[in-house]
This record gives C-alpha cells, structure tokens and sequence, in this order.
C-alpha cells in the first residue's frame, strides 16, 4: 500500500502551493481530505513546525475565516520560547550582527534582492546536544545563517588580511569603518568634514 500523506502534510502543501494568497477555511478543509480536526493542524504547523500561517489575530484585514502564509521562512520553536528581554540583551551584546557571517542587522542581503539582514537568535551548542537557553549559549545570527542556507560559519579574519583590505579601501569606506568602530567602543563619532 502506497504511502498516505497525513492530513497535516495535506495542508503544508496546499499553504505552499498558494503563498502570499489569502485562504479561506474552507479549501483548508477541503484540501486537508475532508478532516473535522484541520484547524488543529494548521495549530500545529505554526506553533509546532514554526510555519508563520496568519489567521485574523494577525492580521485586521484578515477575516475569521481566513489564514495567510506568506513566506516559507519558519520561525524556529526555540526562538518563541526566548523572552523578548533576552533576546534583546543577545543582540546588544553582540552588537546586533550576525555572529557566523558577520553581516549586521539592515545591511543589504548579501544574497542580493531588497531585503535587509534580518538577525534572530541562535544557539551556540545546539539544543539536541544539551545546549540551554541561557544567555551564554545564545548568540545573534542572520536568518540566512540560521536556516543554513549559507556555508558561512567562517573563521574570524586574520588582522594582517583585515588591515591591508581597509588600506585598500575609499576614504570614504575607511571613514565608515572608524565610524563604526566609534560606536562600537562607545567613543565619539567624528564629525564629517
Ligand atoms: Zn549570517
């Protein structure tokens, strides 16, 4: 006997068959095979699977009836269990870039497109390896990063590389480097000329 999808399975495929449009209750139901228990499942796709499936508690001009999966990016559980307080500290801490790539919070997507980095929170020691929530095993990483789409855990760059490329750089790109800097020690922010 050929393997059945289950009910759940059914109703992933549709939300991602029809992302970014609205849909109605419904043709959830329909495409879910016809189950009584599909608004449970759709439960367990967001709060279980992560999957960002917005219904009208989201979203005002969302009606009752209607649920909206705009991206297939997911929202790790671990990331929902960090209070807004820890995470905010994290990023602080790690001066809100990204701790694998090194890409800052609103730089353009290196991956191209108009997005901007987006930073959530990581896990240093991975949760399935006994790493905890705590504030020493969390870390700032960029979603790209996070869902691993790019082999970019690289090594900290050697000081001789780092300098030679910022002496090779624009005045201007020099001049955003120290600014950087500045504010990263807390020291005053030169004034430009
Ligand atoms: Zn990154």
């Amino acid at each position: 006997m050929a393997h059945k999808p289950s009910s759940k399975q059914l109703i992933l495929e549709y939300f991602l068959q029809t992302i970014g449009k609205v849909l109605e209750s419904k043709d959830i139901q329909k495409a879910s095979g016809g189950v009584v228990e599909w608004a449970r499942r759709v439960r367990e796709l967001r709060n279980e699977d992560g999957y960002q499936i917005l219904s009208h508690r989201d979203r005002a001009d969302l009606k009752p009836n209607q649920y909206l999966l705009e991206t297939i990016e997911r929202v790790p559980a671990f990331a929902r269990d960090i209070s807004k307080e820890t995470r905010s500290l994290v990023l602080e801490r790690n001066g809100y870039t990204c701790q694998m790539c090194g890409v800052a919070a609103g730089d353009p997507d290196p991956l191209g497109g108009n997005r901007t980095v987006r930073l959530t929170i990581g896990h240093i020691i991975d949760k399935s390896k006994g790493g905890d929530d705590s504030m020493q095993n969390l870390r700032a990483v960029c979603t790209t990063c996070n869902e691993g789409l790019q082999n970019r855990a690289m090594p900290k760059p050697d000081r001789i590389y780092l300098l030679a490329q910022i002496r090779k750089a624009t005045i201007q790109d020099q001049e955003a480097v120290l600014n950087w800097l500045l504010q990263k020690f807390k020291l005053e922010v030169r004034e430009k000329k």
